[in-house]
Formats: structure tokens, sequence, C-alpha cells
């Protein structure tokens, strides 16, 4: 239950108008998980919990707007890789999760987010391999506490794996069914903290039965659509952005995942139907997938519409201010050396970590058409909050500039606190025990359940998981694969 919070005496950092960061000594005052006041001296309302902030940065809540939450299970099995190994590797392993599988990974994925300060995610869950599928990832988001926008995923589904044979029936009855039977009964959990969202890459549908979903997604009150898009030698074609748009359905609904391959008129499409964008840049950077988007001059038009996600965190860390200092030293990196070509070099370095910082918290915010809400520290606003400790090994002396100290220097350990919806997640650097949501007792047996025990059920699931997997050939997977994506294996070189 959210009870009152009074934050005492610690640095905030408070957005202004044009979204500059100001670190300001203050308390802040949650009440019923809205912030109601920010100012000095509060006296505490009586029943509130007084939380000492001396020495401790106070930072709004992380927003992730790309992430796919469902595959906890499958960590650390792509390091090495790029797309499409990952696409055989990663998403197309929903066909091996069953629906408890999903449960287990969707809660290990939502709180691994809030233990890195994620307090808001935009989920692609690319798993829909039944109904029982989604109802237990929703389940599990609720039961994990984190604010989401769960988008229902219409996938590409494996039906047989030797040889690989995809589903023929992309879209089934059963998902419309759903789809306007979650409508009916979103938003999700305490205070409709988990919306619905649709989730879509099938764009090589025919044009009809697009516009049938989307409009039967605007019946069931979506108001966030996200699909991916990179455009590269791994994923050949033409610009989905003018597909989009020539299909009329290009609006400001649209969450774009990556964009690398864009182009200044995708840019141009993006910046006036108010679509924003999400990068990722540790997979983007690894899975050669293009240029990062969201510092990438050529595309500058989208640039106030672009924010960060994590992608996968079997692969990365889930740390959004990990994204932020791979995003800005990567731009930085290019732009020197475009400079040093020429035989100069910069007087300045170029973007800036405020910069970096915006992108995964208030531009986030607005990424997921939540702007007024959530993303900076304001009254009125949601209370999700970070608090850092500002005296740890990594992030002491960092009054001289919070906001680069969080960026370039800080790590997970050094997230103190986290609060989704007034709600206190993490407390003195360990994640609290969860409680079961309703729906979901089947699988946990238990009403309360910590983090140590959620990790066993993660780990039998895994090893049930892995036991499938071993089975797949996939060198010829991959050879069907890259034929029906139609890329050029000529392209594809030995490095
Ligand atoms: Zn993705």
């Amino acid at each position: 239950m959210s009870s009152a919070i009074l934050l005492r005496n610690g640095i905030a950092l408070l957005h202004d108008n044009e979204d500059h960061v100001h670190a300001t000594k203050t308390d802040i005052l949650v009440e019923g998980g809205t912030i109601t006041r920010i100012e000095p001296n509060i006296s505490a309302p009586q029943g509130a919990e007084v939380i000492d902030c001396t020495d401790k940065i106070i930072s709004p809540g992380f927003v992730d707007t790309h992430h796919h939450l469902w595959q906890t299970q499958l960590r650390a099995k792509f390091g090495d890789e790029v797309l499409v190994d990952y696409m055989l590797k990663g998403m197309m392993q929903g066909s091996n999760f069953t629906a408890s599988d999903v449960f287990w990974g969707q809660l290990g994925g939502c709180m691994e987010a809030v233990d890195a300060g994620t307090t808001t995610v935009v989920d692609h869950p690319h798993m829909t391999y039944s109904p029982e599928h989604a109802e237990n990832a929703i389940s599990a988001t609720v039961t994990a506490g984190i604010r989401s926008i769960f988008c229902y995923c219409i996938t590409m589904r494996v039906s047989c794996w030797e040889p690989l044979q995809l589903n023929g029936n992309f879209l089934e009855p059963w998902m419309f069914e759903q789809l306007a039977g979650l409508g009916s009964r979103a938003p999700f959990g305490p205070n409709g903290r988990v919306q619905l969202g649709l989730a879509f890459d099938g764009w090589f549908l025919p044009k009809e039965m697009i516009t049938d979903l989307f409009q039967r997604a605007r019946d069931a009150g979506v108001k966030l659509v996200t699909t991916h898009y990179c455009r590269g030698p791994q994923s050949p074609g033409s610009s989905l952005v003018e597909q989009i748009d020539n299909f009329g359905l290009l609006d400001s609904r649209f969450l774009i995942s990556h964009a690398t391959g864009g182009t200044p008129k995708d840019a141009s499409l993006v910046r006036k139907a108010g679509v924003h964008i999400s990068s990722t840049p540790s997979t983007e950077m690894q899975m050669a997938l293009g240029r990062v988007a969201c510092f990438d001059d050529t595309l500058k038009e989208m640039a106030p519409q672009c924010s960060l996600g994590v992608d996968l965190h079997t692969n990365n860390s889930a740390y959004i201010p990990g994204e932020m200092r791979l995003a800005l030293q990567n731009a930085r990196s290019e732009f020197n050396q475009k400079l040093y070509d020429e035989g100069k070099a910069p007087r300045r370095t170029h973007k800036t970590v405020e910069q970096a910082f915006n992108l995964g918290t208030i531009m986030g915010a607005r990424a997921c058409k939540m702007g007024d809400q959530i993303g900076s520290l304001a009254v009125g606003k949601k209370a999700d909050v970070v608090v850092f400790d500002a005296a740890t090994p990594g992030m002491v002396c960092c009054e001289n500039d919070p906001v680069a100290a969080i960026v370039l220097s800080s790590s997970i350990r050094d997230v103190e606190i986290v609060i989704v919806d007034g709600v206190i997640r993490k407390r003195d650097g360990k994640l609290l025990p969860v409680t079961a949501d309703e729906a979901a007792r089947g699988q946990t047996g238990e009403k309360e359940l910590r983090w140590r025990e959620i990790a066993d059920s993660i780990l039998r699931s895994q090893r049930e998981i892995l036991g499938r997997i071993e089975k797949i050939d996939f060198e010829a997977a991959r050879k069907d694969v890259l034929q029906r994506f139609h890329v050029d294996e000529k392209n594809i070189i030995e490095v």
C-alpha cells in the first residue's frame, strides 16, 4: 500500500521548463502515490515515513522504452552474436517457453528493472504462443510492482524446429478475442499501473489485415503501438516509416524501436507525426544494427522525440544510465573521429550528460505518452523516484555534478531506494519481497515472494527450457531464416 513518505534533506534533480536539470537541496513529500510537495523543511504528516536523504541524490525514476521482459532464462546466450543469431536463440525461443516459464522469466525481468531504478517500462513481449502466455506475463508484471505499458504482441511463432516452420496463421481469432478482452479489463494492478499497448512487427501482411488490426487495437483503447525498425544488410527492405505513413497509420501513438538505418525523410515524418523513437545502444552496437539513432545528427529532426531502452536484459545490463553512457560516449567517439580524419580536434565535447540523462527520464516519459505524469520530479506527478547513495566509492563527491555522476560513473549498487507509484520496492540497496497478484497464485502458491525464492523458480524453469533448446540445429535454422528475411548471404561476411 502506498502511504506518505517524506524524503528529507536530499539533493533532488529537478527539471525546469526547458528540460534543464537543477540539483537542488530540498525535501520531497509523497502522498497516495503522488508527489505533493517539493520544498525545504516540510513538516512530516502524521504517520508518514521519514527517510533521511542527507548525502543522497534524488532522481526521477528511469524510463525504459523498449524491453523484452520475458526472456530472463536465456541470459548470456548471445553475447558474441549478431541479429540473426539472436532472433533464433532469443526471440524465437518463445516456442520453448511454457506459460509458466513466461511468468517466471517476466517476473525476473521486471524485478531486475526495478532493482536498476527503472520505474516505467514499455514491454514488447514477443512470446504470445497462447492466451495464457500473455495473461501470465501481465500477472508477473503486476506482481513485480513496476509501471508498464504491456504491448500485447502479435508475433511470428515457430511451429516446428526441424525443419524450421512458422505458423502460417500470423493473426488468429483468439488473438483478436484476447486483445478485446484485455482492452475491457485494462489497466491492470493497483492504480492501473500496467496499461495495455500493442506490439506489432507483421508489416509483410496485406494492408487490409493491418488496418483492421489497428482499428481493433483502437477499439480496445490502445494508446501506444510499438514496432521494431532496423534497416540494413541483416534486415533489408524499404523504409518502414514510409510504409506505415502510406498505410495512413503513422500517428503519435507510435513508438519505434531502433530506427537504425533510418533516413532524413523518416526523421521528418517521425517529427511531423509526433512518433517517438527508442534507441537501445547496447544491442544496436553489438548486433550490427547500424548507428545509434538518438544522437545521430543525420536524423536530428527527430532528436526531440528520442528515448532509451534496454531491449535485452538477457544480454545487457538493465541499467538505463548505462545506456545513457553508451549512447553519449559512442556519439562523441564518432564525432571526434570525423574531426581527426580532417586533422582537427573539438574545442568541447559533443552532446552533454544532461541530454543523455533526459533521454532516460523526461524524454522517455514523453515516448510513453506520459510526459505529464512521470519522467521528472514535480508536484502533481506520480511518485516514481530513485534515491542514490552519494557516499559509495563510485558516487562520493558527486555533488560537483550529480547528473554527470549518474550518467558516467554510477552503477546499480548505488541505487539505494526505488519508489514506484509511492510504494518502496527497493530499500537499503535490496529488492523488497513482492505480493503475488491474485491471478499469479496458481504459479507462486505464496502470497509474498522473496527474490531468492523467485530466483530458484527461474533457475528450475531455465533447466527445463535449456533441455528443449539443446535439440535444435541452429545452423540449419539460420540458413532458413536468412532466406525468409531475404537476406543476401553475400553481404554477411566472416570477420
Ligand atoms: Zn527489441
